[in-house]
């Protein structure tokens, strides 16, 4: 199957096949859109099962990306890196040398980040070949883990939709939280500080020790989260949580969460609306970690200092685009899921049509 030919293509601007036969590094560096700034999204290096469904996935996630820039308006278009290989045992500094020169052979087309199963140490290496590196420590335009950043953002998200669904603040509103990781740690903590009663799971008993110690959560076993007595179901774990089958069990009228690519298929999106669910697009409500990397990239390229001010002003403008698309929701009675892409494709489409008037 060609490139061209692939459902996932969606107008990429360039597809770069990547291949260091020293070092074995096998890539796929996909570009969906440069027209709003310079294409940015993380490496993963994953064990695919072919060619085929590595390129299929660098094409979802790179497009992916335009579309979460662009719904947190921040100067960056949409890219990814996949690398073919199981992190486990195919690393090496080498392989992650020849991914540096690949990502600065495009002349800064694409910024390169973390992602599944790359980690600082490993983008070190690339850094050694290229400057278009983000998110690594040590330098003053460093803008480090962005967790807290996206757990912010998921913050002012739930209590937007508890907002619109209930008209009520968060005190005394129960959440059940899927996954207490690094975003779903500082998420619980945010929300029981602002009053809400938590109900949280995890597969990793020490952390839910933790979260419970501090916030006097309700445990759950990980099956069973789905049938939590709450207003808010917030995914927090891996993608996938929402299908025909777990939401038909999800008590609440919230659906609020920082994971990625929660529903299993798109029509699930359908589903949520068609019962009544408020559903928070993901690449909406959990675009604060982008906006804290794009404020690490601004700062490389003016040679200045990380600027936590301008991370709040883009955290604020992302609420106000989450607000509007739950209100265009509710008012056009359309999936929300439907309406964040719309107003996606728009913001990119109008940067497009810039560009080419320029
Ligand atoms: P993480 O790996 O730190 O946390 C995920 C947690 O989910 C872990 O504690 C893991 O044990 C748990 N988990 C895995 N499978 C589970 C299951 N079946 N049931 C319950 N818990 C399960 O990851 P994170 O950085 O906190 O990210 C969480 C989600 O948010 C991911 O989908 C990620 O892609 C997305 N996201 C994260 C950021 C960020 O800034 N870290 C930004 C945007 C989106």
């Amino acid at each position: 199957m060609s490139v061209f030919d692939s459902p996932a293509f969606e107008n990429h601007e360039g597809v770069h096949s990547v291949f260091d036969e020293k070092t074995g590094l096998k890539a796929i560096i996909a570009v969906h859109s440069t027209a709003r700034g310079p294409a940015a999204g993380g490496c993963r290096m994953w064990p695919y099962a072919s060619g085929e469904a590595a390129l299929t996935d660098a094409l979802k996630l790179s497009r992916a990306m335009s579309y979460k820039n662009a719904m947190a308006d921040i100067p960056l278009g949409g890219g990814k890196a996949v690398i073919i290989g199981d992190s486990r045992t195919d690393k090496t500094p080498a392989l992650f040398e020849a991914f540096g020169r690949a990502v600065d052979g495009l002349g800064g087309r694409y910024w390169t980040a973390e992602d599944v199963g790359v980690s600082p140490a490993d983008l070190a290496h690339a850094r050694k070949h290229t400057r278009f590196v983000a998110g690594l420590d040590g330098h003053p335009a460093a803008s480090g883990d962005p967790s807290p950043v996206t757990a912010e953002g998921v913050f002012r998200g739930v209590r937007l939709c508890v907002e619109r669904a209930y008209d009520r603040d968060l005190k005394g509103v129960t959440v059940a939280i899927q996954g207490v990781g690094h975003v779903g740690a500082w998420l619980a903590d945010k929300l029981h500080a602002a009053g809400a009663r938590l109900i949280i799971t995890d597969v990793n008993p020490a952390a839910l020790a933790q979260v419970a110690g501090r916030t006097g959560a309700t445990i759950v076993a990980p099956d069973a989260i789905f049938d939590a007595e709450a207003e808010v179901f917030a995914p927090c774990a891996l993608g996938g949580a929402l299908n025909a089958d777990t939401l038909g069990r999800l008590k609440g009228r919230v659906v609020a969460g920082a994971a990625n690519n929660q529903l299993a298929s798109p029509d699930v999106g359908q589903l949520l609306f068609e019962r009544g669910r408020l559903y928070a697009p993901d690449y909406v409500i959990n675009g604060g970690g982008i906006i804290n990397v794009a404020a690490e990239i601004a700062a490389l390229e003016a040679s200045a200092a990380f600027d936590p001010a301008w991370v709040e002003s883009r955290l604020q403008r992302l609420m106000t685009t989450l607000g509007e698309v739950l209100d265009r929701s509710i008012v056009e009675r359309r999936p929300t899921h439907e309406v964040a892409d719309e107003l996606a494709k728009a913001r990119i489409a109008g940067a497009e049509a810039a560009r080419r008037a320029a």
